[in-house]
């Protein structure tokens, strides 16, 4: 049903983003992967994702923590009908300890990103007159963990954002939600797992179960699979009245 829609999911080469575009591949609409990098395996997923679903995909180098490449990345793109904003970073440590850098970097990749994508996606939407913004947020943007300060933050943020894009497009037929994941098993969280055995003396298993599983009730990770089908039924006419809102995919985490 997205069949000529164009969808643009940024930091979509691994995890989360890349299983969104390929469900939003599967529902027919032509996808813009973005990153950082511009390796020939970034430009070959594009083409195996084309492969598979019959679909136009390209690939658009853009660096998410700069405000002029995240605009130039909607801008070369030609058009946006589905924007995902999916980009970001994590980095763990007390507020005192917390790297400046690391705090600037999460703040502009994790939050201002999506500011500025969004401001250069939705005149194209008017102008087409329909829009789907999704931004990836977390079971972080509506609770907090220590040593969490800048993804927090910046989580809460785009939850903020959400709520006034939806609001600024309430009376067309565009949306604005955000999506909130507990923890899902991508690369991103991998990178965690070393760091968390060594401080707590623990193995892998009991690093998954009784840390990062701790506070998800159903003792389950949420799949990319799982977050693309959220997206695309975001992206349906059954969602139109769905706006300015968060759907958590957390396991029951935020009912606790
Ligand atoms: P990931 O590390 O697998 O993917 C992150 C993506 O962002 C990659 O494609 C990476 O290349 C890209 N990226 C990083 N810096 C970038 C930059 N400067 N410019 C452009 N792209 C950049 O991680 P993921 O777990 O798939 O995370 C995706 C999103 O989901 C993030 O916003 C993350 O905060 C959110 N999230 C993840 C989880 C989880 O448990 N994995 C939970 C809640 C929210």
């Amino acid at each position: 049903f997205l069949v000529g829609k164009t969808a643009i999911v940024t930091g979509s080469n691994s995890g989360i983003g890349l299983g969104v575009a390929q469900r939003l591949a599967r529902a027919g609409a032509d996808i813009v992967l973005n990153s950082f990098t511009d390796r020939p395996e970034d430009h070959d997923l594009a083409a195996r994702l084309a492969a598979d679903h019959g679909v136009v995909v390209r690939y658009i180098q853009a660096d998410m923590s700069r405000g002029d490449e995240c605009r130039a990345l909607i801008d070369k793109a030609g058009g946006c009908d589905i924007l995902v904003n999916n980009a970001g970073i994590q980095h763990v440590a007390p507020i005192p300890d917390f790297p400046v850098d690391k705090w600037d970097a999460i703040i502009a990749i994790n939050l201002s990103s999506a500011f500025h994508t969004t401001a250069a996606a939705l005149p194209q939407m008017r102008k087409a007159g329909w829009g789907r913004i999704v931004n990836i947020a977390s079971a972080h943007g509506l609770t907090a963990s220590p040593y969490k300060s800048a993804y927090v933050a910046a989580k809460h943020g785009i939850v903020g954002l959400t709520k006034v894009t939806g609001l600024e497009t309430a009376r067309e037929p565009i949306t604005c939600n955000a999506v909130c994941p507990g923890y899902v098993l991508t690369p991103l969280v991998e990178a965690q797992i070393p760091d968390t055995m060594k401080e707590y003396g623990m193995t892998r298993d009991e690093v998954i179960q009784n840390v990062m599983l701790q506070r998800q009730p159903s003792k389950d990770f949420a799949t990319i699979e799982q977050l693309g089908d959220t997206v695309v039924f975001l992206c349906s006419e059954s969602a139109a009245q769905i706006t300015g809102t968060t759907i958590s995919v957390d396991g029951g985490w935020t009912a606790l």
